[in-house]
């Protein structure tokens, strides 16, 4: 620590108060939270800004459609060390820290794991002391916010930019060039602070012209045509007709022609030779929406700075790396090369470049980056042309390896590496559940929050009596908090000593929300049928679905149609309770997750990539109930078969399901009495009274006829998992073991871990 941090923080007090009354012309006492959040901000503001930004000859740009942040006042506050002594001094003068938190609006720059990723990535590679800066949009509205009216889901816009809040305007533009239009860049700088040391950013871009009034009061409709006002309102605007496709690329060649000349500019002023870029910069292109960047370079030193074709090549593939998220087919982008012709014409001729090489060195079509229907395949562009192609989990890169993109592994088997996902301690135990963090540090110190590995010491206190209770102690003042919230802003009262069982992610079919309403209803029809649980159940979900996505707003609809059934049946709520909470995000899993007991993890596997959600849960000490798929393979054999609860079939039978194509959910449904059981609910008498007969009928029908992400295949032992693990739930002892080998082996999913890893085998800085 510097000593002009020491002096700092010892007058952190007075020069509070100093500010307030400079601000207000009043003292701390006599202000309004939202007074003191701004003052509070200032404060920070100057304390970050005065940090050290890493340097070194060798930086990294993370260029993510996404970024999703969160709240950022408590997570500053504990990287710049100062938390404690803010909330001791607000304590003082009858205050709360937390309620001051809660002013601060949350923005929301991503849509899920992809950019909840991304934002943890930027907090390690600050605290490690890289350098490296986060490259983006500056979205208005970011993804939409979450309101349910009538058991469904509608979308507003989600206002978040405050006019005194992190982001700083800064005096740097660049003009970006349209096939049809030129519009100014504008940078905005956000400051990432590490935990107790370093400095990067976050530059988001957003364009000059920007018009918020064009968006229609209450809702996500806007003119999609005029670029020029919309380009930077949503995050993933309405992509289901043609004008919706044409301005997603509009945002990203906007977002990439900005970031690469940014790269640009910052490698002239260190006056680096751009024959060497790669000596100085790496580029992490995050999923496949910033893949433009790489033509975009190439075309930027062919016409600009006099480089051959082959050199410009050679150059850019030696700087950009390629992180893939999915196996999805439909979320791997192909856009149509007329519309590309249209939006950026001056590249069509260099990805038709980049194609012709293919070509020429391949017969395999399934490798072109143009296809026969003309339809450009952005990850092909990445895999041939960046040097480094990583998965996100193990499983993940290895059906990457052998089925997905066999065809590209046996081309560039030296391109293909893993990097298992991780998350920030600092947001997801130091900030989010203090007292865990606290009960921790007593035993093991603080190592642990810039060194998890460190949290593997907790071990030897798995027979010791005191600090099992007081973990278990926590999770119980923890659920009594978010009953608190749920009572709040859901209205909705639930039992802290009921199991609290939680799934919150996007709305996916291949995440299967609707595989844990199916045993809700089994459960409340059990319930009806005479059959009581040992212990009351709660059961939470958190989702949006993307407003064009029909089955998804079916699930949600189906959820909150039960929600309603559930909860207002005097037979049956005593023992279980079903909430959907509206507009999940960062806040709100920061809330929930340190009260979770079994958390659901139970995409169809081979599906989820990863899952970062899963490593969050297990580190706040909930028992993961999953498939073997993404992250929870790496959980399993880290805390072993007694800590975890795994059922379903094996992502190798699922993939040969596909091959086959010899999945039928009928006869699942024909077969089993508990399986047909449940799926007829969805339309029966009860539910039809409560939801809508379109909605629950497609949905049944959906499940019957088609369940593409093969629902009915583990249903039913889905439904016997589950029941053990509220069984052994009980066995209170037992139970708390498991929470603590959770925790102490969670250390391997810190996010510090996957940079360092990042660093070691593809940046090298
Ligand atoms: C961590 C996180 C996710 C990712 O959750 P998964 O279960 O891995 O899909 C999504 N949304 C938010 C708000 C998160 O914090």
């Amino acid at each position: 620590m510097t000593l002009e941090r020491e002096i700092m923080e010892l007058k952190l007090e007075s020069q509070f108060e100093e500010l307030v009354q400079a601000m207000y012309g009043k003292a701390i006492e006599d202000c309004s939270n939202e007074e003191l959040y701004v003052a509070v901000l200032r404060l920070t503001k100057g304390m970050m800004h005065a940090t050290e930004p890493n340097e070194g000859p060798k930086k990294v740009f993370y260029i993510s459609a996404e970024f999703l942040i969160g709240k950022l006042l408590a997570n500053n506050l504990i990287n710049l060390g100062i938390y404690d002594k803010l909330n001791e001094v607000f304590d003082k003068h009858g205050k709360s820290l937390s309620a001051i938190e809660e002013i601060e609006p949350e923005p929301s720059l991503g849509n899920g794991g992809l950019g909840r990723l991304a934002a943890c990535f930027l907090d390690s590679i600050a605290t490690l002391g890289l350098p490296g800066d986060g490259i983006g949009l500056n979205y208005h509205f970011g993804l939409f916010k979450q309101v349910f009216k009538n058991h469904k889901q509608t979308a507003v816009q989600n206002e978040w930019l405050e006019k005194e809040g992190w982001l700083k305007k800064t005096d740097i533009t660049f003009d970006v060039h349209f096939g049809d239009r030129t519009v100014v860049s504008r940078l905005y700088d956000l400051d990432v602070v590490g935990y107790q040391s370093g400095t990067g950013q976050l530059h988001l871009f957003d364009i000059e012209s920007v018009d918020e009034s064009i968006v229609k009061e209450g809702t996500i409709d806007f003119d999609k045509e005029e670029i020029e006002k919309n380009l930077t309102l949503f995050l993933y605007p309405d992509d289901s007709d043609e004008a919706g496709n044409l301005l997603r690329i509009y945002q990203q060649y906007f977002m990439v022609s900005s970031g690469a000349q940014l790269i640009l500019k910052e490698l002239k002023e260190q006056k680096n030779d751009l024959r060497h870029m790669y000596d100085y910069a790496a580029i992490q292109i995050n999923d496949t929406h910033p893949t433009m960047i790489i033509p975009e370079l190439i075309r930027i030193l062919v016409e600009d700075k006099a480089f051959t074709m082959d050199e410009a090549i050679e150059v850019v593939s030696k700087t950009c790396a390629y992180t893939n998220h999915t196996i999805l087919a439909e979320a791997l982008e192909k856009w149509p090369l007329k519309y590309l012709e249209k939006v950026v014409p001056q590249l069509v001729p260099y990805i038709k470049e980049l194609d012709k090489r293919v070509r020429k060195k391949y017969k395999d079509e399934s490798v072109y980056i143009i296809d026969k229907d003309d339809r450009v395949h952005m990850a092909h562009i990445d895999i041939h042309y960046g040097y480094s192609v990583n998965g996100v989990a193990a499983i993940h890169t290895e059906i990457l390896k052998n089925t997905e993109l066999n065809s590209f592994y046996k081309i560039y088997p030296e391109k293909f590496n893993n990097k298992t996902n991780g998350i920030t301690f600092r947001r997801w135990l130091l900030s989010c559940n203090i007292p865990l963090a606290d009960l921790i540090s007593e035993k093991i110190g603080m190592g642990f929050a810039k060194n998890a590995d460190e949290l593997e010491k907790l071990l030897e206190y798995k027979d010791d009596q005191q600090f099992l209770d007081a973990i278990d102690a926590i999770k119980l003042e923890n659920k009594k908090a978010l009953a608190a919230v749920l009572k709040e802003k859901e209205g909705i009262e639930v039992d802290p000593s009921s199991i609290f069982d939680i799934q919150i992610k996007r709305l996916h079919e291949y995440k299967r929300q609707q595989m844990n309403a199916l045993y809700i209803i089994h459960k409340y029809l059990e319930i009806k049928g005479g059959k009581k649980p040992q212990r009351p159940i709660t059961f939470i979900f958190g989702a949006k679905a993307a407003p064009a996505y029909v089955i998804a707003q079916d699930i949600i609809h189906l959820i909150l149609c039960l929600s309603e059934l559930v909860n207002k049946d005097p037979d049956v709520s005593p023992y279980m309770k079903v909430i959907m909470v509206e507009n999940y995000n960062v806040s709100y899993a920061e809330k929930l997750i340190p009260a979770c007991d079994i958390s659901e993890q139970i995409s169809l596997a081979s599906k989820e990539a990863s899952g970062t959600g899963n490593m969050k849960f297990m580190l706040n000490g909930a028992i993961t109930l999953g498939t073997s798929d993404g992250a929870n393979v790496e959980i399993h054999e880290l805390v072993g078969d007694e800590n975890i609860y795994i059922f379903g079939e094996k992502s190798e039978t699922v993939i040969e399901h596909y091959a086959k194509a010899d999945y039928v959910s009928k006869d699942y449904y024909k077969k089993s009495p508990v399986i047909k059981q449940a799926v007829d609910f969805i339309i029966s008498k009860p539910l039809l009274a409560i939801g809508d007969k379109e909605n629950l009928n497609r949905l049944y029908k959906e499940l019957l006829n088609k369940d593409w992400f093969m629902t009915l295949l583990d249903l039913e032992d889905y439904i016997a998992c589950k029941d053990q693990a509220f069984a052994d739930y009980e066995d209170r002892a037992s139970w708390k073991k498991k929470m603590l080998v959770n925790i102490a082996k969670a250390g391997f999913f810190s996010s510090d871990r996957t940079i360092r890893q990042y660093n070691e085998e593809i940046w090298k800085l």
